[in-house]
């Protein structure tokens, strides 16, 4: 890069950066030279977030004081649709984090093919300390104050990390009581009862099963007998655990932010669903065995699902990894340094951009039927939606063996070919 060049980039932007929005620019930096040359011409677009919002978030306390909290919401690129991304509440979030969340999903929506943008929002808070009333405002100013730049046509927030069907619920009220009018389509994972769609709570655990599915029979793994290790045993992490359960697999450890247990037989992960729903997390489960954390990266297991945060798969843990294959179902958990010791030891990474994507194709689902105002069957979602993934993931891989790359590059290149070629074609404004 000239120093023209990097005088140009405020140092924010910069893919030195450390975090989720330096590994995001390192990605784009190594798909860059596997672009068409007139496409190579826009590849700055996806290094900057088209739009990027902070507001502050005052609300009246239980007990009468009143607190500030921090809020982003990020629009990253939408030249193939409207803005579409989760909202996530932790106490760690950052605008940067944010940023590189947000571009994600424009590399995710793009992979699938769903006519979507990509957007992120968050708010730095830990849920947990807050009393439901307490979060209800919470959410309510959010997103009054994020109001100027969301809507049906524009951004369509969704669940992400400590967000769920009634924050969307109170997420969609608010944007509608602002408006005037019912808006069900501002934003998706609602309650059924709300323009929700069958089959949305599962479907990024359900997508990222399917993906290992698919990947498994590329190099011969079977899902049979199968052990499988799982960080994070929430929305992601729980329904793929239970699906793998279902069809013949062990899950024989998994770690959440309460700690980490294990039990080479395999878990029961309908029990640990309702002992995760009751007590908060998984330590304490009766029957397994309790570990340190960092013992988790290394038991041995043919499929590794990180499902939690970003860079948990980084420099330190990474050469320890005992498995065949990585399904990512949380997004960004591995850092480009993990990503070159996994493929030099021979471990098959499914990238977040294709593995996880099942949540937002059936928000896609969910849009469209809220537009049209008919609603399909659980059936027909789930049809459809193991066709997008499976047709998605052939594409991907064909693109990753022809030209001998990993399948993350290989689902960026197709990824940035669709969006950089909307921007192509749509040209700049004015
Ligand atoms: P969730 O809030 O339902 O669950 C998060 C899980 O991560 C919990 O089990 C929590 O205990 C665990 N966790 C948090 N901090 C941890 C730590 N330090 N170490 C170990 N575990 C920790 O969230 P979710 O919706 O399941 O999202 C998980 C991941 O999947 C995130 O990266 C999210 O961006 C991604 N994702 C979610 C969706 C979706 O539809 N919900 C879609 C695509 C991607």
């Amino acid at each position: 890069m000239s120093t023209e060049q990097q005088h140009a980039i405020p140092s924010y932007l910069n893919a030195d950066h450390l975090g989720p929005w330096g590994t995001y620019l390192q990605q784009i930096d190594r798909v860059a030279p596997y672009l068409d040359a007139h496409l190579q011409r826009w590849i700055e677009t996806l290094k900057r977030p088209k739009r990027a919002l902070i507001v502050d978030v005052p609300i009246h306390l239980d007990n009468g004081t009143v607190k500030h909290f921090e809020g982003y919401r990020v629009q990253h690129n939408t030249s193939r649709g409207p803005g579409k991304g989760g909202l996530r509440y932790h106490q760690d979030v950052t605008l940067s984090e944010v940023m590189a969340l947000a571009a994600w999903m424009s590399i995710k929506n793009a992979a699938v093919n769903v006519p979507y943008g990509g957007a992120k929002g968050g708010v730095r808070v830990d849920p947990r300390q807050l009393s439901l009333s307490e979060l209800e405002r919470m959410t309510r100013r959010y997103t009054s104050e994020i109001n100027v730049i969301i809507g049906p046509n524009s951004d369509i927030p969704a669940p992400d990390v400590n967000t769920n069907e009634q924050v969307m619920a109170w997420m969609m009220d608010t944007y509608s009581m602002n408006l005037g009018h019912s808006a069900t389509g501002v934003v998706t994972g609602k309650p059924i009862s709300l323009g929700g769609s069958l089959g949305r709570r599962e479907a990024t655990g359900r997508g990222v099963y399917v993906i290992a599915c698919e990947a498994a029979r590329q190099i011969n793994v079977e899902i049979e007998g199968a052990r499988i290790a799982v960080q994070g045993f929430g929305n992601v992490g729980g329904t793929a655990a239970r699906l793998f359960a279902e069809n013949g697999a062990k899950v024989v450890t998994v770690q959440d932010h309460t700690g980490t247990i294990m039990s080479l037989g395999g878990l029961d992960t309908v029990a640990l669903t309702k002992h995760v729903a009751e007590t908060g997390g998984v330590a304490g489960f009766p029957g397994a065995e309790k570990i340190p954390d960092a013992d988790f990266w290394a038991i041995e297991t043919e499929f590794l699902i990180p499902a939690a945060l970003e860079g948990q798969i980084n420099e330190h843990n990474a050469s320890k990894i005992r498995t065949r294959i990585v399904v990512e179902g949380a997004n960004g958990p591995t850092t480009p340094e993990a990503d070159d010791l996994l493929r030099e030891h021979n471990i098959l990474v499914i990238p977040d951009v294709i593995a996880n994507a099942g949540g937002v194709t059936v928000s896609y689902f969910e849009w469209v039927q809220d537009f049209s105002s008919f609603f399909w069957t659980e059936e027909e979602i789930n049809q459809r939606l193991d066709r997008v993934m499976r047709e998605a993931f052939a594409g991907i891989w064909l693109v990753a063996q022809e030209k001998n790359v990993s399948v993350r590059t290989a689902a960026f290149i197709v990824a940035c070919t669709r969006i950089l070629t909307a921007r192509d074609v749509r040209g700049l404004y004015p």
